[in-house]
């Protein structure tokens, strides 16, 4: 969905409303990386194509290189990717003076297609498959974070050791709090409206400091798009605030976790193709297969929903953030929740991934499980009732969602639904890109330990 078109964009030049053009790819992380154009020079030629160091799909969070992916690498030079713009992205970004965005597609040099492994291509090819059967996905995905006070250069000068929440209690749906929380986000949600993101609205959330954002659903790729956009204005409008808004899934041990749930149908001829009304709860055959591929496929391709070793640490007994492969009507403590079950609009929401996810890596992730599911025409196990927290504890139970990375690396690497969907090469880049995770953090020595262990060990 674009918010302007091209030639909009050239008036706007013209009269001087608009000077910068941003030209950005998401990367593997989920954040927008790329130039700052002038515009003119943007309108003139750069709209065809700029290029970037083919390193900024395989470095680890903190942009280092990482020994290991076969892409990209010191022994071939790490080279360039094209950067293509996709005009259908044009927005102008209203919080920052002047300054439109373009997303970019990134395209392989030699052979002129899509990179493999980059995150809005992967999606957009689950998205052609779900087309090929004849569905448009159509998906949410919430936003949840942490307003702190204070910006992130003054917190990461403290060494992050007085984070302090912008509010002092729990603010879920707190109209009060939130009030305070306006210098945020009222302008959060205006800008991305402005921009052509349809904010439905935010909330305050189950924690201190905690907010959410909601935005209207839409095609997948559109979504993930908004998701990316979103999350990096977050951070842009809260830091100009002198406000730090954090999306890690988990920032303290005794608070509830930030989460990304994702809302998701697929439709045929312009309707809800996962509704039945003559079916149970109205979950049309397509949407209970699709479901069974979601839950069956979900340990292999969980990586994408919890990426980093914080990730994992969101997954508490009684938390709201779920810890089985289960589904469920209307029930928060189920992996798996079904909205709106006997409307025209049911859907299924996934509970599991964390705020940290790349949203165009999970939404293909889901896609991919999902579209297996009513491509294998996989029967539903039954929903379960009450609290999935009770007797499901992180164990070798196989309702159980994998509880640490390394189990999930060992699934994705394992996949064969993954390694179909993806392609190998994929696989062994984000298995790579993992490891590398789980390697940097097993060499570290935490606080915990020392506390533990300093003197009584
Ligand atoms: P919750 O019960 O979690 O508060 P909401 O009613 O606020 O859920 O809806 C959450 C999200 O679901 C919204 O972003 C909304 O646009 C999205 N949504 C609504 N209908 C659909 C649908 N058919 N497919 C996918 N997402 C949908």
């Amino acid at each position: 969905m674009a918010a302007i078109e091209f030639e909009d964009l050239k008036a706007r030049v013209s009269s001087g409303e608009i000077d910068t053009v941003l030209a950005c790819l998401v990367d593997m992380q989920g954040r927008l990386l790329g130039k700052r154009f002038h515009a003119q020079h943007f309108i003139d030629s750069g709209y065809k194509e700029t290029h970037c160091c083919n390193y900024l799909l395989a470095t680890d969070i903190e942009m280092n290189t990482v020994e290991g992916f076969k892409a990209s690498s010191w022994s071939q030079g790490y080279g360039d990717y094209v950067m293509k713009p996709d005009l259908s992205t044009l927005r102008p970004l209203p919080w920052l003076e002047g300054t439109a965005l373009v997303l970019c597609d990134v395209i392989d040099h030699n052979t002129h297609t899509d990179v493999d492994h980059s995150p809005r291509a992967l999606l957009k090819k689950q998205v052609e498959r779900a087309r090929r059967l004849g569905f448009d996905p159509m998906m949410a995905t919430e936003l949840e974070f942490f307003l702190f006070k204070g910006r992130y250069e003054e917190i990461r000068q403290e060494g992050y050791r007085s984070l302090t929440p912008v509010s002092d209690y729990i603010e879920d749906y707190h109209i009060l709090q939130t009030t305070k929380e306006e210098v945020v986000m009222r302008p959060l949600r205006n800008h991305l409206y402005a921009a052509g993101i349809p904010v439905e609205c935010s909330k305050g959330e189950a924690a201190a400091g905690q907010e959410e954002l909601n935005i209207r659903y839409a095609p997948a790729l559109d979504c993930a798009d908004f998701h990316a956009i979103a999350k990096h204005a977050t951070k842009e409008i809260a830091w100009h605030a002198g406000y730090a808004a954090s999306f890690l899934a988990k920032w303290r041990a005794d608070e509830v976790g930030s989460a990304s749930h994702i809302h998701q149908s697929l439709w045929r001829d312009g309707a809800n193709a996962f509704w039945d009304a003559d079916a149970d709860y109205g979950m049309s055959q397509t949407m209970q297969h699709y479901l069974a591929g979601l839950i069956q496929y979900a340990p292999q391709f969980f990586y994408f929903l919890a990426p980093y070793i914080n990730s994992y640490k969101r997954f508490v007994r009684n938390s709201f953030a779920p810890t089985t492969l289960t589904w469920s009507l209307d029930n928060r403590t189920a992996g798996f929740r079904i909205c709106d079950a006997n409307g025209a609009n049911v859907r299924i929401e996934c509970r599991l991934g964390g705020s940290d996810l790349n949203p165009h890596l999970a939404l293909a992730a889901q896609l991919a499980a999902g579209l297996a599911g009513i491509e294998e025409k996989l029967e539903l196990p039954a929903a379960i009732d009450g609290n999935h927290y009770a007797d499901k504890r992180p164990a070798l139970d196989k309702e159980c969602a994998p509880n640490t990375l390394t189990e999930a690396i060992v699934n994705l690497r394992e996949g064969r639904a993954a390694r179909q969907a993806f392609g190998d090469a994929v696989i062994d880049h984000y298995v790579n890109a993992a490891m590398w995770e789980q390697e940097k953090y097993d060499s570290a020595v935490t606080d915990f330990e020392l506390r533990l262990g300093f003197e009584q060990a």
